[in-house]
């Protein structure tokens, strides 16, 4: 059984990244799949290579000169191929990249050369095959991914090649014309890979060690999580925490593949295990995450009216104008629609107003200033009186719940306080749970 790994972006960022990836990759036989981004920041001030080729196909778009963008990434790989004393032709590639500008190529294609480059790189570098994620990552015509025709051809392309270096972040349609995933969809190519070669682990190899209990910024160092189960993993990002990919879990979770992060800079760190069921018991939260900018609709109905006919009726007007709703918390006469602030800025009074003219509703206020804190954990379950819990570290620290929503599961709480309470939101609970 073989190992898939992915590198991202601050791996690869130079030929000194590149060498810690080979020790990695060499470190293990099993390691025989490597998925790679485009090459990341050097330093703070350093420009993605993803985010140049973005510039770079604006300019085209207006029709500005675009030869010292192109120079600039054009350098950057160079640099790396120098540095290593490699024999690719990097020149070659680079002339008809430049050709390709010329004749109208797609924003998709350009940007996608930002993995393609540093996998030709890799590949030279390791002394592996160089697979052309359009060859293998199939998608079809509505942009939905072919999951059956991409195991097929990973898999024949892997039986044919043996050991491989896959360009991440990119698929192509059936036509053979480029698709991106959205950003940071390198994650998605490497549990595509995983899924077809039926991997023993998919190893992400990023510049942490692991997922944080917290984000660090918010609460001063965070321990790590040593095991975090998928449905875990997808609350917390969902509630922000910014780890993988959202999608990367899609095509691994029948087949139960562990995911482990692990630190290029410091590869015998522990890491965070993503994985089906967890057996650690100890501690009752997994983690807190959360969003500020939320927005609460409170509407309110007659005593008369059928509840379950107004809530429905106000739902199709979140529908109506393709507002998702996150939180529907309800009280007798009361019910609040939790939404995203951000997707209704421009139609609020629209939405306001639509809503008003629902049926038995009798009145609607909008608070503006929300923020949800996400406290995870699949051990909460287990342990009564965790809401109370939080509600008295809430009261001890002086912070004002608006709301609060919890699953019959109770995988998670989530709690909404005041945008400016947020940080000391968290940082009680943390205090409050975990430390
Ligand atoms: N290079 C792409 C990005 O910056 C994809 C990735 O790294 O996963 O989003």
């Amino acid at each position: 059984m073989i190992t898939v790994v992915k590198f991202g972006g601050s791996s690869v960022a130079s030929a000194t990244q590149f060498n810690k990836v080979k020790n990695i990759v060499k470190g293990d036989e099993k390691r025989q799949a490597v998925v790679v981004s485009a090459l990341g920041k050097r330093n703070k001030q350093d420009s993605k290579i993803t985010d140049l080729l973005y510039v770079l196909s604006s300019h085209i778009k207006y029709a500005v000169d675009y030869s010292s963008v192109f120079n600039e990434i054009y350098f950057r790989y160079n640099e790396v191929k120098n540095d290593l004393g490699l024999k690719y032709d990097i020149q070659a590639d680079f002339d008809a990249f430049k050709a390709n500008l010329k004749n109208g190529a797609t924003e998709e294609y350009i940007v996608s050369r930002g993995e393609y480059f540093c996998a030709k790189l890799m590949a030279n570098y390791l002394g592996y095959a160089f697979v052309d994620a359009a060859d293998v990552i199939k998608f079809n015509y509505d942009g939905t991914l072919n999951y059956e025709k991409t195991k097929q051809l990973v898999k024949a392309k892997y039986e044919e090649v043996g050991a491989m270096v896959v360009p991440g972040f990119y698929g192509s349609y059936p036509t053979g014309e480029i698709k991106l995933f959205s950003r940071g969809g390198s994650d998605i190519t490497g549990s595509l890979l995983a899924m077809a070669l039926e991997a023993e682990k998919y190893e992400n190899w990023t510049d942490v060690s692991g997922v944080l209990m917290a984000d660090p910024r918010i609460v001063e160092n965070p321990k790590r999580i040593a095991e975090v189960t998928y449905d875990e993993l997808r609350e917390l990002s969902y509630m922000g925490a910014s780890v993988l990919h959202e999608e990367t879990i899609f095509p691994i979770r029948e087949l139960s593949i562990p995911i482990y992060i692990l630190n290029t800079n410091a590869p015998s760190d522990e890491g965070t295990a993503i994985l089906q069921s967890s057996s650690i018991s100890d501690g009752i939260i997994t983690g807190i995450s959360g969003k500020k900018n939320y927005k609460a609709f409170t509407i309110a109905k007659a005593i008369t009216a059928n509840k379950s006919v107004v809530i429905r009726k106000c739902l199709e007007v979140f529908e109506h104008f393709k507002v998702a709703v996150e939180h529907i918390p309800t009280a007798i006469d009361k019910f609040n629609v939790i939404v995203d602030g951000k997707k209704v800025e421009k139609k609020l009074y629209d939405i306001i107003g639509k809503l008003k003219e629902v049926e038995g509703v009798v009145n609607v206020d909008v608070d503006g200033d929300l923020a949800l804190v996400a406290v995870v954990g699949r051990n909460m379950a287990l342990k009564p009186g965790m809401s109370g819990l939080i509600f008295s570290i809430f009261g001890k620290n002086n912070i004002n719940i608006k709301t609060i929503a919890q699953s019959t599961e109770e995988i998670s709480i989530i709690v909404g306080v005041a945008e400016a309470d947020f940080e000391k939101a968290i940082n009680a609970i943390y205090d409050g749970i975990v430390r």
